[in-house]
């Protein structure tokens, strides 16, 4: 006679599915924070939505294999956003093929193709990589964190009372579109002057360009970070204009919510002391009243693998136990 499933491994794994632009990658990700049965393909490009469906289709397959996979308990789904977690649906930036495609309904009905009926949890990929922070990395411990990804945009994510705060579509702690500059310029989701729009990658190198820096090589945001730690004047202009947005919508979400850390993570965050100088510099400026003077900006702590800990992670802390 079969054994109800949560009965039988209440302490199981998670299938974690983690969809992104160029990678899409499973797991199952085990209580203590490990993985097995890691797999991943590239995103299929200039196709249609059900050959991206098929990728994740032999991802699930492949988990299946695992000898864990009947012990599973649940499944997470990170995804590149937007996504809109209350319609389980996605439409990331980078893959186009995908518009409000119904990617929850259609993972579960892998799941249950092969025998496992789980709950499941899609969050987008700045929620995740904050689940994930909080969970293993650099925001464990912290009741109230903030947790941003800089890279290409500028994503993020809320612990709020040691819960993690996705919002009603799964878009709360979108820092990158807030305003930090009443004049700024227009940003591309309509806004004007959006941390977005100063501090990711793009930003970054786009303005370093304008104000005449001449790049030796790479002209992206790393290259500009190469030039600054070598004292191009302008690279540094660039970099202390990143940090100090960041710093205004950093201290502006410790006031509203007394976040008393943000945890910063993506490419951009990877160039170190170029960014984290002058966003702890200006913090000093705007974080200051009493209750958030003790604020902490830290470098995420994880690496490679966030993403998918991130998917499990949120699942774990979004169902109930
Ligand atoms: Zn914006």
């Amino acid at each position: 006679m079969p054994v109800p499933r949560a009965a039988a491994a209440a302490d199981g794994p998670t299938v974690a599915i983690d969809i992104g632009g160029t990678k899409i990658a499973g797991a199952l990700v085990h209580p203590d924070g490990t993985m097995t049965a890691t797999t991943r393909r590239p995103t299929p490009r200039g196709t249609d939505a059900e050959t991206v469906m098929a990728a994740v289709t032999e991802i699930v397959a492949e988990l299946s294999r695992s000898p864990l996979w009947t012990t599973a308990v649940r499944c997470g789904i990170g995804s590149a956003g937007p996504v809109d977690a209350s319609r389980g649906t996605v439409s990331p930036v980078n893959i186009g093929a995908w518009r409000e495609f119904p990617v929850q309904a259609r993972i579960e009905a892998e799941l249950a193709a092969r025998g496992a009926e789980l709950p499941t949890v899609l969050a987008g990929d700045g929620v995740a990589m904050t689940a994930a922070e909080h969970w293993l990395g650099a925001a464990r411990g912290h009741a109230n964190a903030l947790c941003m990804v800089v890279s290409t945009g500028v994503g993020g994510g809320l612990v709020l009372n040691n819960q993690l705060h996705p919002g009603p579509t799964g878009n709360a702690g979108h820092i990158g579109h807030i305003s930090v500059a009443f004049d700024g310029e227009p940003c591309a989701c309509g806004g004007h002057g959006c941390v977005e729009s100063i501090a990711s990658g793009t930003a970054i190198a786009r303005w370093a360009l304008a104000q005449g820096w001449t790049p030796a090589a790479d002209a992206s945001a790393a290259g500009v970070a190469v030039a600054a730690r070598a004292g191009d004047p302008v690279a540094l202009a660039a970099f202390d204009r990143a940090g100090r947005a960041l710093a205004a919508a950093i201290a502006a979400t410790a006031t509203l919510v007394e976040t008393d850390i943000a945890v910063v993570g993506g490419g951009v965050a990877a160039s170190g002391g170029t960014l984290f100088e002058p966003i702890r510099r200006h913090l000093a400026s705007y974080a200051t009243l009493s209750f958030v003077r003790d604020l902490k900006v830290v470098p995420a702590a994880l690496g490679t693998h966030a993403g998918l800990i991130g998917a499990a992670a949120a699942a774990t802390m979004l169902l109930p136990h």
